[in-house]
């Protein structure tokens, strides 16, 4: 397959146009009001929470490429670093048509808790370009890719800034990136992005974290619900290398994945989705469309499914107030950055609906994306088994941890997961103290 269909199938699968929820506030505004709810419990620390509300460093780049017919385009980049409080910043590169500094923002707010939710010693960060990379060829691909490295290659560096895969790039993204940085640099540096090729200093097991730490989080929330994996039934949105990975862990777990949707298509099997099948079906024709091991439904049909498990693995914003009044599942584990906003947190509280929060929920990605960065610090390698160990280590204290504080305060776990964070990093701000 040529970079150009990786990625073509990458932004196919993970989420495309038609995701998009008019009906959703603007992801910054959910981000603010899940920071506004964490006041009344931090204490002497709320004298700083306003640096949680100031992305610390923002950076718009223009990307010019030369188009194959000789045009030239222009993309707008971005590099948001929202706090480095407890290390270098850490985060993804997201490549859609959809990305605005406003979104980038609040994706580098979640990375900033998700990071200190599970206890990893890095700060928030996030990037993207406003494109379709579907409708770009393999070389103005690279050429964006490239030109937007050398931009952001500013701020970013293995002890400032790391990116990552997000949607719409994958690990061939971030071999050109690296090259991109070492180039400029004069030296292969091959701990300035995660979510690399293995050649290239990329971890094992680091493709499948995000999908795995999904998966162990319904089991974990499924031991405390009563609900045994064994039959449950799940629906997914999104099928790419997060819900597409889970489903097959569920699958695998004797579990029914019922549904599944991405950008193109929309199905149902009440017996039961053949998920290895529909992942085949996908790295072929780039789309769900077509597939013949279930059958089409409407999306408003879709959220309304009864199941023990929903996981939105897409894009944010899907879950609003409306959706939330029909949901028909226990538990909700999110599996894309937020899916669910703040309005709809409360419906689904209201209805008895558990949430397990993107900031624990899908922190597998970044933890193994630590994994690698520590490995390549230190030129040493683990086995796949080393790593999924310590990744389970780490998602079931952390998700203990929030379970905990969750009972202790009596609030959502997503409150929960903020609070513990949210102490962590604004104890640094203040043990650090402002400059000058
Ligand atoms: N993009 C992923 C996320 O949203 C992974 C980030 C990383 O590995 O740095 O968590």
């Amino acid at each position: 397959m040529s970079m150009h269909d990786e990625n073509r199938s990458a932004s196919a699968r993970l989420g495309g146009l038609s995701y998009l929820n008019p009906a959703a506030p603007e992801p910054w505004a959910s981000f603010i009001e899940q920071i506004e709810r964490v006041r009344p419990y931090l204490g002497p620390l709320e004298r700083w929470i306003e640096t949680l509300k100031h992305p610390k460093r923002t950076l718009i780049v223009d990307v010019p490429i030369e188009r194959d017919d000789g045009s030239i385009a222009h993309f707008e980049g971005y590099r948001v670093q929202h706090n480095l409080s407890r290390g270098p910043g850490k985060g993804g590169i997201r490549f859609h048509p959809a990305v605005t500094l406003n979104e980038v923002m609040a994706l580098a707010g979640w990375m900033t808790v998700k990071n200190a939710a599970i206890g990893l010693p890095f700060g928030g960060a996030k990037g993207g370009i406003r494109v379709d990379p579907a409708s770009l060829s393999k070389g103005e691909l690279q050429r964006m890719t490239r030109r937007f490295t050398s931009e952001i290659g500013l701020i970013i560096g293995p002890d400032r800034d790391i990116p990552a895969p997000d949607v719409g790039t994958n690990a061939k993204t971030m071999a050109i990136m690296m090259d991109t940085f070492s180039m400029n640099r004069g030296g292969t540096a091959t701990g300035v992005v995660t979510g690399k090729p293995i050649a290239l200093g990329g971890s094992l097991g680091r493709q499948e974290a995000t999908g795995r730490g999904v998966f162990l989080c319904a089991r974990e929330a499924g031991k405390h619900q009563h609900i045994p994996l064994e039959g449950a039934r799940i629906v997914v949105q999104g099928f790419g290398n997060v819900g597409g990975i889970a489903a097959r862990l569920f699958r695998a777990a004797g579990a029914r994945v019922i549904a599944i949707a991405d950008h193109t298509a929309t199905l149902a099997n009440d017996a039961g989705i053949d998920i290895p099948a529909a992942q085949a079906w996908v790295a072929e024709h780039g789309g769900l469309a077509g597939f013949d091991g279930a059958g089409a439904i409407e999306i408003e049909d879709f959220w309304q499914l009864e199941c023990e498990y929903l996981i939105p693995a897409a894009l944010e914003g899907q879950i609003t107030p409306e959706r939330a009044n029909r949901v028909r599942a226990r538990v909700v584990v999110e599996g894309a950055n937020g899916p669910t906003t703040p309005a709809a947190d409360d419906v689904l509280r209201d209805r008895g609906i558990l949430v397990v929060p993107d900031v624990l929920a899908n922190a597998g990605g970044v933890t193994v994306s630590y994994f690698e960065w520590v490995q390549d610090f230190s030129s040493f390698f683990w086995t796949e088994d080393e790593i999924n160990a310590r990744l389970e280590r780490i998602m079931v204290s952390a998700f203990d941890a929030i379970w905990q504080v969750a009972q202790e305060k009596q609030v959502s776990l997503r409150t929960a997961a903020f609070i513990i964070a949210c102490h962590r990093v604004l104890e640094a701000r203040a043990e650090r103290g402002l400059y000058p």
